[in-house]
């Protein structure tokens, strides 16, 4: 090991100089792993067509108590494959969640991530910058709360919000944010190739279930707080939003940091795709726990 370079999410590897032939080690980034479940994911170069997706899908399950066996160990099962990733020390994993207003992003923490111990999972929550976050480049505040090694990162709305409520709302020229999709992609390469598995969630509603959530939410006082009149007043800009989530989805899912658009009208059958997606997702990574200290069976506690 002594003579090898190691970083995250990458190995080592000889070969010879391409112009002077002599032999030198490289690092090679591995390869993003492959989830084994694709159904959802939007083909890097292919439109991502929201309009022809059904927020209604739920396959064969027919109710939550449908999901509840397969929800429940695709929970456990992040649970293990978490305190592994953390003990191996050395990738992460980050979590992108986006939809619209009422799409559930709450909800789909609190259902997904109920196994994970939570010293090994972070949520970071985004909401109109400040005025400081205004004075940096739109990536700045993002980078800051990317994942170290051995963590799991949830950010509720994202550094893709730069190019959707700044877009519909037109809080930037279009030649600014229209620039933001190629950085956004250079940034995730970045990222991947600095060990960060990145897992992009689009919680797919539609405008009735909009309409019927926030309905509930004047209707149920143990709701009222989460009541918003600017989820009404952004409601108004529906077709706008879904131009730009259209947009965003289809430039950014790449082969190395892919979109996934949920149908998520059935909160229920949303979780189950969420978990089953993060589950394969984290299977493929296969985290390792580390070697033990060598001759741990010589080790006594002494008294
Ligand atoms: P909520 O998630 O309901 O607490 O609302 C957060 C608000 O912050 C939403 O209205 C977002 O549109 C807004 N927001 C989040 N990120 C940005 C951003 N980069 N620029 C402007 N507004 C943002
Ligand atoms: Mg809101």
């Amino acid at each position: 090991m002594a003579d090898s370079v190691h970083i995250a999410g990458g190995a080592a590897q000889d070969r010879n100089h391409p112009a002077t032939g002599a032999p030198e080690k490289v690092v090679v980034a591995d390869p993003p792993p492959e989830p084994d479940y694709p159904r959802y994911r939007v083909e890097p170069g292919e439109p991502a067509r929201l309009g022809e997706r059904d927020p209604d899908e739920t396959e064969h399950y027919r109710s939550k108590k449908d999901v509840a066996g397969e929800l429940a160990a695709a929970r456990k099962h992040i649970g293990q494959l978490q305190a592994r990733l953390y003990a191996e020390h050395h990738r992460s994993v980050l979590i992108v969640l986006q939809a619209m207003d009422t799409g559930g992003k709450d909800g789909t923490i609190k259902g997904v991530f109920a196994g994970v111990n939570p010293q090994g999972c972070q949520v970071w929550s985004f909401k109109a910058p400040s005025s400081e976050e205004r004075d940096h480049d739109f990536l700045w505040r993002y980078h800051q709360r990317v994942p170290p090694a051995g963590m799991i990162h949830i950010f509720n709305r994202s550094h893709y919000e730069d190019v959707l409520v700044v877009r519909v709302k037109s809080l930037v020229p279009e030649t600014v944010w229209r620039g933001r999709y190629d950085a956004i992609n250079d940034f995730e390469r970045q990222l991947t190739d600095s060990g960060v598995t990145l897992i992009k969630f689009y919680l797919h509603i539609s405008r009735d279930e909009q309409r019927k959530r926030l309905q509930s939410r004047l209707d149920d006082p143990e709701k009222h707080w989460k009541f918003s009149s600017n989820d009404v007043a952004e409601r108004a800009y529906w077709d706008d939003y879904q131009l730009a989530f259209d947009e965003a989805l289809t430039r950014c899912s790449t082969p190395y940091a892919p979109w996934y658009v949920v149908p998520a009208n059935a909160k229920w059958f949303r979780n189950l795709v969420v978990a089953r997606t993060i589950e394969d997702t984290l299977a493929a990574m296969d985290p390792q726990y580390p070697p033990a200290e060598p001759d741990l069976e010589k080790v006594t506690i002494p008294a």
